[in-house]
This record gives C-alpha cells, structure tokens and sequence, in this order.
C-alpha cells in the first residue's frame, strides 16, 4: 500500500512520494530550553520518533534533524514579549548559556526515558548564526525585506503564498490588525528577521551581521538549519498544531523567498495534549513533567503507552485516570509476554533495531504471523495510526495458534517501531516471577555457598555463584554474611 499522511498543506491524506527517491529529509521543530519539557512538548517528540522509527521500518533511509532553541525565542510567537531564554537568565543570575545547558540536558533526559531516539542531527540556534546571516542575505537580495527602527523584517506582501499553510488568505491579512502593533511593521504580520535595537537593550548575546550587532529572530533558525542539513528541498516538517498559523508559515516564508522553490513538501502536525482545566503551559510554569509523572507512581513507558493510544491528529485530555488506565493496560500486555517467556525454552532470535517490514516479514516462519505484521504495517501506513497498531498487538498477542517463538519475534519486530521495551519489560517481570517462585532454593544455595566457603572448597563457592549469576541474582559478601539481590 504505502506510507500515506496528512499534509496541513493543503488539509488532505496523500501518497508519501519523497523528493528523492534514495533519501528521506526529515526536519522537527526541537525544544526552547528555558525551561523543562512538559508532558505535552513530549507529545511532539514521540510523535517526531514514532515517524522517525516508521520511515526507517518502511525503509526509507532518513535523516533525522532536530534544532535546540538558545536564542530568540520570545513570549509571543509573533516578535511579542521578552526572549524566554533571556528572561530565565536573568530571573537565576545565570548566563543564557548556562541556562541552555541545563534545560537542554533535562530535555534529552526525559526523551531517553520515553525511549525517544537522538535525532540524526541535533543542532543549537546559537551555533548557526553565520547560518542564518547568509539566509537573510538571500531574502534580502531577493526583495523581501525592509530595515525600520533597527530591525530588519521580513515583508510579508512581497511573498504571494503567504499564509498557504495555516489557510489564511493574504488579502484578510491585509485587512486586519489583530495582533500587538509593532510601530516598525507594515503589516502587523511581518516578521523580524534580525534583531538589533529591540526593546531589551542590552541583549546578553549578539553576533555582527550587515544589520548592526544583533541577534536572529526565532523563526530563521530552523530555515538556516534544516536547509544546512536537509538540502533546499526536503520531505517532513513536524511541530505541535500551535506552530502552524506563525512559526511555520513565516518558516515557508524565509525559505522559499531565499531559495525560490517550494521547500518542505509534507507538513504533519501533532495536536495537543491538554488539561481537564485547559492548556498546559511551559511559561506560566503551571505544567507537568515526566518527573512529576513518575514521582505519581508511573514509568515513563506508561506515559509513552498512552500516547502511543491515541492518533497524533487527535486532541488527547490527560488526566491521572487515564494514566492508571495506560498503565494497567500495559502491565497486562507485558504480563502476558512474560507468560510466553515461561512457555519458551530459550528466547528467540530477535530483531535488530532498525529492521525494516521486508527484512522482518523474512525472520517469520507462518503465514499467519505474517498476517499480523501486514496487518500492523498498514495500520501505520495510513497515517501513523498507533492506536490501530497497538491493537494488532493486541490480538496478536491473545492469539494461542502463533508458535510461541514466532510470537515472540513478532512482538520484538512491532517494537522497533512502538519504542515500547516489550520483551525488555516482559523479561524483568518473568525474572522477578522466577526469583519469587524461587526463593527457597536461591536461599539453599547461598547457604550452600558459605559452608563450601568455610571448608575452603573455592571451587564449588565459585560455582554456585556463578550459577546464582545466570539467574539474575547477584551475591555480596559483607561483615554479617552473604546477601543476595536481583541483578
Ligand atoms: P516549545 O519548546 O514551546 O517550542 O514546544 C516544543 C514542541 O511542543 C512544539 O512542537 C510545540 O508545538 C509542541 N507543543 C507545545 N505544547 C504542546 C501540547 N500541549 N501538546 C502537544 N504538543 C505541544
Ligand atoms: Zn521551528
């Protein structure tokens, strides 16, 4: 069938055909690191690395960037309010980049957590000003721009598709002032390409640039960057539906009035995670993190499982209910895979990480196990449905006619793309089932173990704990005995 998505651009599902046949150019929108994630920003990055894991699983050989937002990101997406970066620093009496360092390391803490795979690049706004100069150059050179009060702006009536993304018609922008009046823009739409005087002053990070010492307005960033890594024209833009009427509509802006030709030809977008009470904000700091959802009792994967639960085009409400829900459900998912580890000898081979849907349909003996990875990969082909994916699993999963081994590989093969550790987990239960049914005998041999110790016979001391070894259980010699724990 083939990987089919919808395109904000132009609002439809459509055949996913990449601009280059060999490769696929892959752009997310990363974190400003001002503050930790929340669990609606993680929303966005499991999304980003479910697609990333689903392109390389239909075998697309994909590049995978991601940006680090340190710089020029204000409150308002539209040039409003102060730079965030720039307001934390100052609130902590710490440098920006001290700030950035932090939040950025916090950021990738939480992701591996959610088993979200590092992008194949990840790059800071702030090591690609040059970048960003040369961009602006070409916008400039090609008539888009205008310099007033020290900004340079970007100018939106010289570029006719402006607006194409959000569906908002040019001629309504010219009617219209909705937004905060900047005295400087022509139209309150435009946009600052560079910053120079501004209403922060004294500015803690500034480059030289042909504008006067300044700094680069937020949405150059990801153009300059994506186009350095991606190419001119690439295939898959990704951000939170917040993103789509400002940041990527003035993104497509940028780069098309630099280049001239269409940039990005698939737009996806993931909808929001929200709060019973309402939006879940990083500035008002009034969210929740992973590390609030873990301290509630949760494991990260079963925040992953309830995304996983639900299609990234439609809202999903968190609430603590529904974690218990996403939770329970898990457990029972891995509750079984344990079962069928007791079932199996010996665990069969498993899939490499990064498998693709060809390589793996050939690691399967029946054609009904077959079946069920046909089943699964189409369920993602049709627009990246997890929650149609997931159950496959399911029923793959309760289904006793599969050979247990075969079954096993099955699910290590869906894994690769849902990020869910499912045999990893299953394992850790099955072992502690195997400890606790075991204790008795792992008590005998340590006891064991010390006499042979005290008659100086090393030899069999040497064996029992290597034989404890294998069954996960590590030993200790302390003062006050032996103490024996699971690995
Ligand atoms: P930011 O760090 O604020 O630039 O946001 C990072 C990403 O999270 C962007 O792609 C946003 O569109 C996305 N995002 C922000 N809030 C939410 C939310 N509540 N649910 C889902 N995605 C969100
Ligand atoms: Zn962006």
């Amino acid at each position: 069938m083939g990987l089919r998505v919808y395109n904000t651009l132009g609002n439809k599902i459509e055949d996913f055909a990449p601009v280059n046949e060999k490769k696929v150019g892959f752009y997310g929108c990363g974190p400003t690191v001002y503050n930790y994630a929340h669990i609606g920003n993680l929303r966005a990055y499991v999304f980003q690395d479910t697609l990333a894991r689903l392109l390389h699983f239909l075998g697309y050989p994909v590049t995978h960037v991601m940006n680090i937002t340190d710089i020029g990101h204000l409150s308002g997406d539209a040039d409003d309010g102060e730079d965030k970066m720039v307001k934390t620093a100052k609130e902590r009496g710490q440098s920006v980049l001290e700030i950035a360092d932090f939040y950025t390391q916090a950021f990738f803490k939480d992701t591996e957590r959610l088993n979200i795979r590092r992008p194949d690049v990840v790059c800071k706004a702030t090591d690609h000003v040059a970048d960003m100069i040369e961009l602006i150059k070409r916008i400039e050179a090609n008539g888009h721009t205008y310099s007033a009060g020290g900004n340079l702006y970007f100018d939106i009536m010289t570029f006719p598709h402006y607006g194409e993304l959000a569906s908002i018609n040019l001629e309504d922008l010219k009617a219209g002032a909705r937004i905060e009046v900047d005295e400087n823009k022509r139209n309150p739409h435009d946009f600052v390409l560079w910053f120079t005087k501004s209403k922060f002053e004294n500015q803690a990070l500034v480059w030289d640039s042909p504008w006067g010492k300044g700094y680069p307005g937020w949405h150059i960033e990801c153009s300059a960057m994506s186009m350095k890594y991606l190419g001119e024209q690439f295939d898959i833009h990704t951000g939170g539906i917040d993103h789509i009427r400002i940041h990527h509509t003035n993104e497509i802006a940028q780069s098309e009035g630099a280049t001239g030709k269409k940039w990005v030809k698939y737009w996806l977008h993931n909808e929001f995670l929200v709060m019973n009470k309402g939006k879940m904000s990083k500035s008002s700091g009034d969210f929740i993190t992973l590390d609030k959802v873990i301290e509630a009792g949760y494991a990260p994967l079963d925040y992953r499982f309830l995304l996983l639960g639900g299609h990234y085009r439609s809202q999903l409400t968190f609430s603590w209910e529904a974690m218990d829900t996403a939770k329970n459900a898990r457990k029972n998912l891995e509750q079984r895979i344990a079962n069928l580890l007791t079932d199996a000898d010996t665990l069969p081979t498993l899939p490499a990480e990064g498998i693709t849907a060809a390589a793996a349909s050939s690691m399967l003996g029946t054609e009904a196990a077959r079946r069920y990875l046909a089943n699964f990969t189409q369920a993602l082909e049709e627009d990246i449905s997890t929650p149609r994916a997931l159950s496959v699993v399911q029923q793959a999963v309760k289904d006793k006619e599969l050979p247990v081994p075969e079954l096993l590989t099955l699910l290590g093969i869906f894994d690769t793309v849902l990020g869910l550790d499912l045999i990893d987990e299953a394992q850790a239960l099955h072992s502690d089932a195997a400890i606790t049914d075991n204790k008795e005998e792992i008590e005998r041999l340590v006891a064991e173990r010390t006499e042979a110790k005290k008659k100086k016979d090393f030899k069999r001391a040497d064996a029992i704990r290597d034989e404890l070894k294998a069954k996960g259980i590590a030993l200790e010699d302390t003062a006050n005995g032996t103490i024996w724990r699971k690995m």
